[in-house]
C-alpha cells in the first residue's frame, strides 16, 4: 500500500519532495531512502495515467514474480531499429512548432524512435532567472513564474482538448504551486543549493516533453514520455560537469521500457538523477548529450539533431555571414568545433555515440530540403580527397571572455614539477584552463582560463610561487586580459605542412597580433589567442584565407572628385562580376570629399552614391573616416584609396600602414616627398604584411611601376628609363609639327581638356619631375627631388602672370623661339619631344626638352600617349617599350582598380 498512497500524495512531477531537497547529501539520502521505488510515485505521472497505472502498480509492489515475467514480455530491444531525434528549444519554441514536430516523429517511417526534447526557447533562460530574483529577494519572482505559467498553459490551450487538456493543466498548475513553495523557501533562505536550482530550472523539459506527446497520441499515435531523471544516471564531477553512469543508467531504462513500452517515447532533455536519485542536469545546452547518451543506451541507427540552422558551419553564422554548411565531420573535428565555441552542438554529445559508431545528423527544422551535416567516422574515399589544402581545415570557432595568465622565470628551465605545481594551484581554486602553451626553452607556460576566474588563478599562483619569485627563481606571473581564442579544426590539419602557415600568414595580413599558440598532438586543432577586439575580424580573415568565405576588402575612398568618383563607377558595374567569378567581395564602407564624408556598416550602394552623400553626408573627418573604414571589426582587410593630390592626406600613409591599412593611391606626394620619409615607407611596407601600391602614379594605367619591378625582382639591371611621361606634353609636340604656332598648339589643347585648367601647371616640368624621381626612387636612387633639373616651358617672364588668361594671351610672344627650335630640328632629320630620364649609369634624372631621329619610337607617337623605355641588361640592345594613353579619368581609375585587384590576390583571391 505504501506506494499507492505514496503515488496519490506525490502529485506533482517532482522526483523527491521540495523539502528533501533542501538538506545536505547525507540527509538527502535519508530521505529518499524512506520514499517508495515505483515509479508511478517518483516521477510526475498524469492523474488519468496513475488511475489506468494503478492496478499495476499494486501488483508490482505486491510480487516480484510479476514484475520478473511483465520484464520477460517487453524487454528493451536495442540496436538498429532504433532512430533518435532530439528538438531544440526553438524547434518546440510554440504550439504550431509543437505540432510540426509531432508531424516529422510520424513522418520517420523507422521501426522504433525515442525523441528527446529540450524545453520551449527561452524557458531555461526564465527558470533561472526565478532562481536568480528568488536568491537576491526580489520578489518580481512571482510574476516572472505567472510569465512562465501563461506560456505553457497558452500552448496546452492552442493543442489539447478535453481529458488531455484538463489533466496537463492540473499537472502544470501543481508544478507551479510547488515551485511556488520552492521559490519561496529560496527567497527566505537567500540561496539555492545545486539541486535545488536543478530541479527548479528542469520543469521547462517535463512541461515540453508531455505537450508533445499529448499532441502524438492525439494523432492515434500510441507513444509514452519519459521522465529521464529516473533512467539517466550520472555523477558529479569537480569539473561543474557530470559523467553517465552507463551501466545503471542501461539497467533503469531497460525497467523503465518494461513497464512502459512503446515505439514512441518522448523523452525529457537535459535533466537526469545522481547515483542518489537527487535531481541534477547534464548542464547547459544539455539536450544534445541527453540524445547521444539515450542513442548509446538503445544502440540507436541514428541520433538527428534538430535545431533552427543547417547544419553545422565552417564557423559561427552570426559571425560570419559567408560560413558555409559542412557535409561532413568526423566525429573528433565535431568535438574540437564544439568545444571550442560552435554551440550547435554540446561538445559531450559525441564521446556515448562514437562508441557504437552511430552517427550524428544536425538538421534544420525549418528548412527540411537542407540534408544537415552528417558526423560520422570518416569514410575512406574522403581520406583520399584530403589532398587539398582546404579540405584539411573543415572549420573555425572560437570563445570569448578568456584571460591568459603567463608564468616566467629562468628559474623554470629543467626543474620537474614546475607545471605540475602551476596546474595545481590552478586546480585547487577550481579554474577550468581552456588551452596551454609552454615554449621548448621551458622558460614560461602560458594557459588561458575564463576571464571570471583569472584573478583567483593569479592571486593562488602569486601564493604557491611566492619564494621563488621572491628569489627571482620567477620573474613574474603576468595577467593578459580581454581575449578570445580562435581555433581552426580539421582532420590532420595541423600534421600537414602548409596550413598552419597559411593560417598565420592569413592572421598577419589581416595585421592581427596573436599572443599564444597551442597546437594539439591530436593533429585536429590548431589554436590561437587574440585580443578579444580582434576577435571577429581574425576569424573572419582566417575563414576567408581557406575559400570559405569571399575575400572581402572594406574599402574607403579619399577624394570622389573626376578620378575618384570614375573609379566608383568601374566598381560598381564590375562588382558582381568580380564576387561571383573571382570571388572578390569589395565593400565601400565610406567615402571622403574634404567638406563631407559618407559612411556605411555594411557597404555603401554605388549606384547611389552621389544623392547619399547629399542626404546622410556629414562632416568630413578623415581620423573618423578611417578609424570607420578600418573599426569595422568583422571585414579582415582594409584599404584606403586616396584619389586627391593632397600632400596632407600622404603624410598619413605611413601611420595608415603601421595599423595594417593598406592604401592605394594616383597621388604622387608621398613618394616624390621628402626622402627620409618615402624611404620610411618603404621600408615599413617591406617589413610589414601590408601593402602600398601605386601604379597610377606614373602613367595612369599603364604598367610602369609593375613592369619596372617585374625587372628588377627577376634580377634585371635597369641601365635607363626614359620615356614620355605626360599626356598634355605628349600632345603638344606630337602636334607641334610646323602648320601651327607652339601657342597656338597649347590653346588647342586647353581647349581640348588636355591641360590643367592653367597650362603652365603642365608647361613648367614639375609634374613629370615628380614621375622621374618616383621611377628612379624605385630604381634604388636615393635622390631628392630638388636634385632632378627640369626643363621650365614657362617663359620667364610669364611664370609670375596673374593668371592663366594672361599667360596665354601673352605666350604667342615667344612662338619665334620654338619654331626656330623645331626648324633646326627638322633640318636634322628629328622631332621635338619633351622627356624625363632615369640614368641609372649616372645615378641622376633630368627632365628636358630633347630630339630624336624620325625613326625613333618617341617619334612615333599620336595623341597624348605616353611611352616608357626600359634599357637594362637584357634589354640593351632593343629597349622595353611601354606605349598607350597615360592620362585621363578612365584609364586613371583603370589602373588603380587594378592595384585594388592586385591586393585582393595578393591577400588570397583565387587567380
Ligand atoms: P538548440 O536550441 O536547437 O540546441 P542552439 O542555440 O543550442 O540550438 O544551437 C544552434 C545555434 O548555434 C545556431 O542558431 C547558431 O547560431 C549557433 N552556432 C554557433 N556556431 C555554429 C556553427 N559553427 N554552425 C552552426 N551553428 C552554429
Ligand atoms: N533547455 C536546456 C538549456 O536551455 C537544455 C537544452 O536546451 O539543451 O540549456
Ligand atoms: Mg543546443
Amino acid at each position: 500500500m505504501a506506494s499507492l498512497s505514496a503515488s496519490i500524495s506525490c502529485r506533482s512531477s517532482p522526483l523527491v519532495s521540495p523539502q528533501a531537497l533542501l538538506g545536505e547529501p547525507e540527509e538527502r539520502r535519508s530521505v529518499l531512502s524512506h520514499l517508495p521505488r515505483s515509479p508511478a510515485c517518483r516521477v510526475g505521472v498524469l492523474p488519468s495515467l496513475r488511475r489506468r497505472d494503478l492496478s499495476k502498480t499494486i501488483h508490482a509492489s505486491v510480487t516480484d514474480v510479476s514484475v520478473d515475467i511483465a520484464m520477460k514480455e517487453v524487454q528493451l530491444p536495442k540496436g538498429e531499429t532504433w532512430s533518435v531525434h532530439k528538438f531544440g528549444g526553438t524547434c518546440v519554441g510554440n504550439s504550431q512548432r509543437i505540432k510540426n514536430v509531432a508531424n516529422i516523429v510520424m513522418k520517420d517511417d523507422s521501426e522504433r524512435k525515442l525523441v528527446v526534447v529540450s524545453a520551449m526557447s527561452k524557458v531555461t533562460d526564465m527558470m533561472y532567472d526565478l532562481i536568480d530574483k528568488a536568491q537576491s529577494r526580489d520578489d518580481t519572482y512571482v510574476f516572472a513564474l505567472d510569465n512562465v505559467l501563461e506560456k505553457h498553459r497558452s500552448t496546452a490551450l492552442d493543442l489539447l482538448e478535453g481529458n488531455d487538456l484538463a489533466t496537463f493543466l492540473s499537472q502544470l498548475d501543481g508544478d507551479i504551486n510547488n515551485l511556488k513553495a520552492m521559490l519561496r523557501a529560496i527567497y527566505i533562505a537567500g540561496h539555492a543549493t545545486e539541486s535545488f536550482t536543478d530541479f527548479v530550472v528542469g520543469h521547462g523539459e517535463l512541461w515540453s516533453a508531455q505537450l508533445l506527446s499529448f499532441v502524438i497520441k492525439k494523432n492515434g499515435v500510441h507513444c509514452k514520455w519519459m521522465d529521464t531523471r529516473e533512467v539517466l544516471i550520472v555523477c558529479p564531477t569537480n569539473s561543474d560537469q557530470v559523467d553517465p553512469d552507463f551501466p545503471e543508467s542501461e539497467q533503469r531504462l531497460e525497467k523503465w521500457y518494461s513497464q512502459n513500452p512503446s515505439k514512441t517515447i518522448i523523452a525529457t532533455g537535459f535533466i537526469a538523477s545522481t547515483p542518489y536519485n537527487i535531481p541534477t542536469t547534464l548542464k547547459r545546452d544539455g539536450s544534445d548529450f541527453s540524445a547521444a547518451i539515450m542513442g548509446a543506451l538503445l544502440r540507436a541507427r541514428q541520433v538527428t539533431i534538430w535545431t533552427d540552422v543547417d547544419g553545422v558551419y565552417s564557423a559561427d553564422p552570426r559571425k560570419v555571414g559567408e560560413a558555409v554548411i559542412l557535409k561532413t565531420l568526423s566525429y573528433q573535428e565535431a568535438w574540437e568545433m564544439s568545444y571550442f565555441g560552435a554551440n550547435v552542438l554540446h561538445p559531450r554529445t559525441i564521446i556515448p555515440v562514437m562508441r557504437y559508431d552511430i552517427p550524428i545528423v544536425i538538421r534544420n527544422i525549418f528548412n527540411l530540403s537542407a540534408t544537415g551535416t552528417k558526423i560520422c567516422r570518416p569514410s575512406v574515399s574522403e581520406d583520399d580527397d584530403s589532398h587539398k589544402l582546404e579540405s584539411y581545415v573543415k572549420g573555425f570557432a572560437t570563445i570569448d571572455n578568456l584571460a591568459l595568465v603567463n608564468v616566467e622565470g629562468t628559474g623554470m628551465a629543467g626543474v620537474p614539477g614546475t607545471a605540475s605545481a602551476i596546474f595545481g594551484a590552478v586546480k585547487d581554486v577550481g579554474a577550468n584552463v581552456i588551452m596551454i602553451s609552454q615554449a621548448s626553452s621551458e622558460h614560461s607556460v602560458c594557459f588561458a582560463v575564463p576571464e571570471k576566474e583569472v584573478e583567483a588563478v593569479a592571486e593562488a599562483l602569486q601564493s604557491r610561487f611566492r619564494q621563488a619569485l621572491h628569489a627571482g627563481r620567477l620573474s613574474k606571473v603576468q595577467v593578459i586580459p580581454n581575449c578570445s581564442i580562435l581555433a581552426a579544426v580539421g582532420q590532420k590539419m595541423a600534421s600537414t605542412p602548409g596550413v598552419s602557415a597559411t593560417l598565420f600568414n592569413a592572421l598577419a595580413k589581416a595585421n592581427i597580433n596573436v599572443r599564444a599558440i597551442a597546437q594539439g598532438c591530436s593533429e585536429y586543432n590548431i589554436t590561437v589567442v587574440v585580443m578579444r577586439d580582434d576577435c571577429i575580424r581574425a576569424l573572419r580573415a582566417v575563414h576567408s584565407r581557406f575559400y570559405l568565405s569571399r575575400t572581402t576588402i572594406a574599402m574607403g575612398i579619399i577624394g570622389p572628385g573626376l578620378i575618384g568618383s570614375t573609379l566608383l563607377e568601374q566598381l560598381r558595374d564590375q562588382a558582381a562580376v568580380l564576387k561571383e567569378e573571382f570571388n572578390i567581395d569589395l565593400r565601400v564602407m565610406g567615402i571622403t570629399g574634404s567638406r563631407s564624408m559618407l559612411l556605411s556598416e555594411a557597404g555603401i550602394d554605388l549606384s547611389k552614391w552621389k544623392e547619399l552623400l547629399k542626404e546622410k553626408g556629414e562632416v568630413a573627418d578623415l581620423e573618423k573616416f578611417v578609424q570607420h573604414v578600418h573599426g569595422n571589426g568583422f571585414i579582415p582587410n582594409t584599404v584606403l584609396v586616396d584619389c586627391t593630390a593632397d600632400s596632407v592626406v600622404a603624410s598619413h600613409y605611413y601611420n595608415w600602414l603601421r595599423r595594417g591599412i593598406h592604401v592605394i593611391t594616383p597621388n604622387k606626394k608621398a613618394n616624390s616627398g621628402p626622402l627620409d620619409q618615402y624611404l620610411k615607407l618603404r621600408a615599413l611596407q617591406r617589413q610589414s604584411y601590408t601593402h602600398y601600391f601605386y601604379e597610377a602614379t606614373v602613367g595612369a594605367g599603364l604598367p610602369i611601376v609593375s613592369t619596372l619591378r617585374g625587372l628588377l625582382e627577376t634580377g634585371d639591371k635597369i641601365l635607363r628609363i626614359e620615356g614620355i611621361f605626360s599626356g598634355t606634353l605628349s600632345y603638344i609636340f606630337n602636334n607641334f609639327t610646323g602648320k601651327r604656332s607652339f601657342s597656338e598648339v597649347v590653346a588647342e589643347a586647353k581647349q581640348a581638356g588636355y591641360t590643367e585648367p592653367d597650362p603652365r601647371d603642365d608647361l613648367s616640368g614639375t609634374d613629370v619631375q615628380r614621375k622621374v624621381i618616383i621611377l628612379a626612387r624605385e630604381s634604388g636612387l636615393k635622390l631628392e627631388l630638388s636634385d632632378i633639373p627640369v626643363d621650365n616651358l614657362v617663359p620667364e617672364p610669364l611664370r609670375t602672370s596673374a593668371s592663366a588668361e594672361e599667360f596665354m594671351k601673352k605666350l604667342p610672344q615667344f612662338d619665334q623661339k620654338w619654331t626656330k627650335k623645331l626648324e633646326e630640328a627638322k633640318a636634322a632629320g628629328k622631332v621635338l619631344r619633351y622627356v624625363g630620364v632615369v640614368d641609372l649609369l649616372k645615378h641622376r634624372g633630368a627632365v628636358e626638352q630633347q630630339t630624336y631621329e624620325k625613326d625613333h619610337p618617341f617619334a612615333q607617337l599620336s595623341g597624348t600617349d605616353n611611352i616608357i623605355a626600359f634599357t637594362t641588361t637584357r634589354y640593351r640592345e632593343q629597349p622595353l617599350i611601354v606605349r598607350g594613353p597615360g592620362a585621363g579619368a578612365q584609364v586613371t581609375a583603370g589602373g588603380i582598380f587594378s592595384d585594388i585587384l592586385r591586393l585582393a590576390s595578393y591577400l588570397g583571391a583565387p587567380s
